[in-house]
């Protein structure tokens, strides 16, 4: 077969007018929010104050970790201290895919932890299971549809691709999948009919918080910590401008910022994830797709999107483009990339050309905490007193949990079946410093787009850091 050295999305790419009019009337602002009415604010800290556990980071980590620490000790005083509001960052601004894997997708789980693989696939499974009951008894107001996974293949030589891999569910050909979801560029799909739910993401973070306060733990917002204090034993002091909170354990659950714990800092960088949101679909456009099993929805290119209705019938397409910014910092103006919009807007039309006129509402982007290892890692500090997680690299909407459980069985010093696990004790490789980074991190983007355009193959050095088990995903 020959090269085709084009992407189907380049191959099939729509009127540049289509695009250009289907963005026009976007705002950039993240959907979730805007679907929401205001959320319940929490006071600022602006005393000193004890608890038995300070958690740092108001995300679904650190709000599953207070919330998890007061069912498992309803007397411990828990406080959660947050730099903004609840949710602001990655835990309400994604796709709210909230999958069984705690290893980012069953490859890079197994081809890390082979011997405890089968393990690690128990444990995410009993960890979604966990959410979904959660879900029902704290009454989480957050859209939960366990509907499953959709795989599809874009590419001839995914098709194959997805043919070996019996482990993706149901196999479907091109017209089983289309039938699904009618997209002239599906040629093969596998439907796993368990594995994903869809959850509003930012209605999953403010009910998570919503459920914590009823169970006892105290909130601030706007309580940036600006350091840990400790000395031989004893508590540790979680300083913030204007208080303090004087704790005999620490939870650290601050995702792609920089961490409290400096050696922590060069385990994970900063990579932009964009997404659009189409307004609601009309009874006519939503007949002309199918869709009706709601399927979360993910090609399988390096460069892959995720894809999803919504609760009102809009279509999110978020992904393709990952994008680390020189220098490894967070800004506010990354989110401002019109070409990364475009692509996606493009890419929207070559899937579903009978959509044309449908516009986008929304554009926005957030940060993903990538590690090299594609999934969070975990750690201590300050002789066992804080405990630290990080790197769920773009899947963290059900891992979270799962790190919350480590984060606890280790500040409670028990040694349990998720403590003992190799994918625990052990930490990734680092980044390099900058600016090594940005030089490595391109290069491997690079690599990533030319796999894409030559039917999947990996050059040398994709090879070669697929041996050292290394490299760059989102
Ligand atoms: C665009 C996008 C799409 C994604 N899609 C998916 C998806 O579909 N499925 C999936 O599984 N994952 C997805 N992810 C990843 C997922 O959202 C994250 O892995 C998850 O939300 C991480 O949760 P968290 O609590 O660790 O981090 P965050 O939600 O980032 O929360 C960390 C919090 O810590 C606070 N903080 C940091 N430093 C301090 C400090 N010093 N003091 C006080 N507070 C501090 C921050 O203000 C922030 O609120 C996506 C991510 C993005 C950006």
């Amino acid at each position: 077969m020959t090269s085709p050295m084009s992407t189907a999305y380049e191959r099939n790419a729509p009127d540049a007018r289509i695009v250009d009019a289907a963005l026009e009337p976007s705002v950039r602002r993240v959907f979730w929010f805007d679907d929401i009415d205001t959320p319940p604010a929490h006071p600022v800290l602006d005393s000193d104050r004890e608890a038995d556990l300070a958690v740092v980071g108001g995300g679904y980590a650190g709000l599953w970790t207070a919330l998890l620490a007061r069912r498992r000790n309803p007397g411990a005083r828990v406080v959660l201290l947050e730099a903004q509001t609840i949710g602001w960052a990655a835990s309400g601004r994604n796709g709210g895919f909230c999958g069984d894997s705690i290893t980012h997708g069953e490859a890079n789980g197994r081809s890390r932890w082979p011997d405890e693989y089968d393990e690690l696939a128990r444990l995410g499974s009993e960890n979604l299971d966990a959410i979904e009951s959660d879900v029902a008894t704290l009454g989480l107001d957050c859209q939960f549809e366990r509907t499953g996974s959709l795989s599809v293949a874009v590419e001839p030589h995914q098709v194959e691709a997805l043919r070996g891999d019996e482990s993706a569910g149901e196999w479907l050909d091109s017209t089983a999948v289309r039938s699904e979801i009618a997209s002239p560029l599906f040629l093969a799909g596998r439907w796993e009919r368990t594995n994903n739910a869809l959850v509003h993401p930012a209605r999953m973070a403010l009910e998570l918080a919503r459920a914590a306060v009823e169970a006892g733990v105290v909130i601030h917002e706007h309580s940036p910590v600006t350091e840990l204090e400790s000395g031989r034993g004893g508590p540790v002091m979680v300083r913030t401008a204007r208080g303090s909170v004087r704790a005999q354990s620490v939870a650290l659950a601050t995702n792609v910022f920089p961490s409290l714990v400096k050696r922590a800092r060069l385990l994970t960088v900063p990579v932009y994830d964009y997404v659009l949101m189409t307004e609601p679909l009309s009874a006519e456009q939503h007949a002309s797709i199918g869709w009706a099993n709601r399927q979360g929805l993910a090609d399988l290119a390096n460069q892959f999107h995720y894809i999803r209705m919504t609760a009102d019938n809009r279509i999110l397409f978020g992904g393709y483009d990952a994008i680390y910014h020189t220098g490894g910092k967070i800004r506010e103006r990354y989110e401002n990339r019109p070409a990364s919009y475009r692509r996606l807007a493009n890419n929207f039309f070559a899937m579903f050309p009978q959509l044309e006129g449908l516009t986008f509402t929304h554009r926005w982007a957030g940060a993903i905490d990538t590690s090299t290892q594609f999934c969070a890692f975990h750690g201590t500090a300050r002789g066992g007193r804080v405990a630290y997680t990080a790197g769920f690299t773009g899947l963290g909407v059900s891992a979270t949990r799962f790190a919350a459980e480590v984060m606890l069985d280790r500040l409670a010093g028990e040694s349990t079946p998720r403590t003992r696990l190799e994918m625990v004790r052990r930490k990734p490789l680092p980044f390099p410093p900058e600016p090594v980074a940005s030089a490595g991190i391109n290069l491997t983007r690079w690599s990533l787009d030319r796999a894409d355009h030559r039917e999947g193959h990996r050059n040398v050095l994709l090879r070669t850091l697929d041996a050292l088990g290394l490299g760059f995903d989102s």
